[in-house]
């Protein structure tokens, strides 16, 4: 990227910060495949457009806006909604974990809850445990920080989270269904990163957008549930922030998401919010409320799950068939993806984004979910979008692709 810029009357603008010369150009390049005809995408994480609801939101929308113009139309606190939060609070209070309403921040995304966190959090080249590979959005909303990474084996054989998390200003984990990976993090090492969040002290990022995407067997406990056991305060206090976020349970154009944490930190990310976008849409608020209290979103959960749990068979057996001369994978029990590893680390997968794009197929090659972009021998496969056919001939593109590039050399 060009730092400096000429103007159409010849004078310099001003260069841009440091940390735009670092984001990644293979991002932009399948961000924009969508424009392309006849090419299937399955690089992005995007849900079937046909879960959306739209009758049911349209018809609580315009309920929503005769009933309450005020907070609907018109700016609202900075926190949320009360009936939100309170209604968020009352959802996760379970067990030990006991909340009230300022346990809760309405975001604007979950994407916004990563943004301020970073926002509170770091300051230029903190260290951030995290577990890679991982969540691009999360790199981008830390990357004008310019943050260290170390890695966090949370499923390594001898993971030890008091060493890993020690020094970090927080660490980050999706410990259902990963993004890029899929995988879902074991009980034993849930307890493990509450145990290293409680002795270290330091702050642990639960980022869970994927648990209602289920499709094999009941979710083991969330950290922040386990740790809330340790603790003897009755209202949570701890230093687990969890993000949960509506895009994967009803809709990503709603833009709805919330942290949970300790209310002192809620307090830091409303002041953060303020200098962000003052506060979360009222109507996406509304409609989201409306959406838990009515049970929609019960109601939706079994239909997407079947849909999505065939379109994950059928993109593995697919795979099965025409990518196991080259590729590595495993079934993932939930969430939107596949994560498959090339068995020969040779094979050089921002390259193999070159000739997917020549045969119309596009997918996410693994250099984008590390922090260095130097991860390039696995690729991140999505099968929630495209229907059962689009995956197959996806995989057959796919599969000329890899061997067009295997046979160059
Ligand atoms: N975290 C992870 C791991 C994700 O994969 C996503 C969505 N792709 C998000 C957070 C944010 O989702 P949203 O901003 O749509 O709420």
């Amino acid at each position: 990227m060009p730092q400096q810029k000429k103007k159409p009357n010849g004078v310099t603008a001003a260069p841009l910060a440091n940390w735009m010369l670092e984001t990644n150009e293979v991002t932009r390049l399948f961000l924009a495949a969508n424009q392309i005809p006849d090419l299937i995408n399955i690089a992005g994480g995007l849900p079937d457009p046909s879960t959306f609801l739209d009758k049911e939101i349209s018809e609580i929308s315009a309920r929503m806006i005769r009933k309450h113009p005020k907070q609907t139309m018109g700016y609202g606190p900075i926190e949320g909604l009360p009936a939100l939060r309170d209604c968020i609070a009352k959802r996760y209070s379970k067990g030990s974990l006991q909340l009230t309403s300022e346990n809760v921040l309405i975001t604007t995304s979950g994407m916004q809850g990563l943004d301020l966190i970073g926002k509170v959090l770091l300051d230029p080249g903190d260290l951030i445990a995290g577990q890679f590979p991982t969540y691009l959005g999360a790199l981008d909303a830390w990357r004008p920080r310019q943050p260290r990474y170390r890695n966090m084996d949370v499923h390594g054989a001898d993971f030890d989270a008091v060493t890993e998390m020690q020094g970090a200003k927080f660490a980050y984990t999706v410990p259902n269904f990963s993004n890029p990976t899929g995988q879902l993090v074991k009980v034993s090492r849930r307890k493990e990163l509450a145990n290293g969040t409680l002795k270290t002290g330091t702050w642990l990022l639960e980022d869970d957008p994927y648990n209602t995407l289920n499709y094999d067997s009941p979710l083991p406990p969330s950290v922040i549930e386990i740790l809330a056991e340790k603790l003897p305060e009755e209202t949570y206090s701890g230093t687990c922030l969890y993000l949960g976020t509506v895009s994967k349970q009803l809709a990503p154009g709603l833009r709805l998401g919330w942290v949970i944490a300790s209310k002192e930190m809620i307090r830091s990310l409303t002041l953060a919010k303020q200098g962000s976008d003052m506060c979360t849409s009222g109507i996406t608020q509304l409609i989201t409320l409306e959406a838990l209290k009515s049970g929609l979103i019960e109601k939706l959960q079994p239909q997407v799950v079947d849909l999505y749990r065939r379109r994950r068979d059928v993109l593995c057996a697919s795979m099965k068939e025409y990518l196991s001369d080259w590729f590595d994978w495993k079934t993932p029990e939930g969430g939107m993806f596949v994560w498959a590893k090339a068995r020969d680390k040779r094979l050089d997968t921002d390259r193999l984004l070159m000739f997917a794009m020549e045969e119309k197929v596009c997918i996410s090659p693994s250099s984008v979910f590390d922090a260095q972009g130097e991860h390039r021998s696995a690729i991140r496969l999505n099968f929630t979008l495209n229907c059962e056919d689009k995956l197959i001939q996806a995989i057959r593109r796919l599969a000329r692709a890899t061997k067009r590039l295997v046979d160059e050399g």
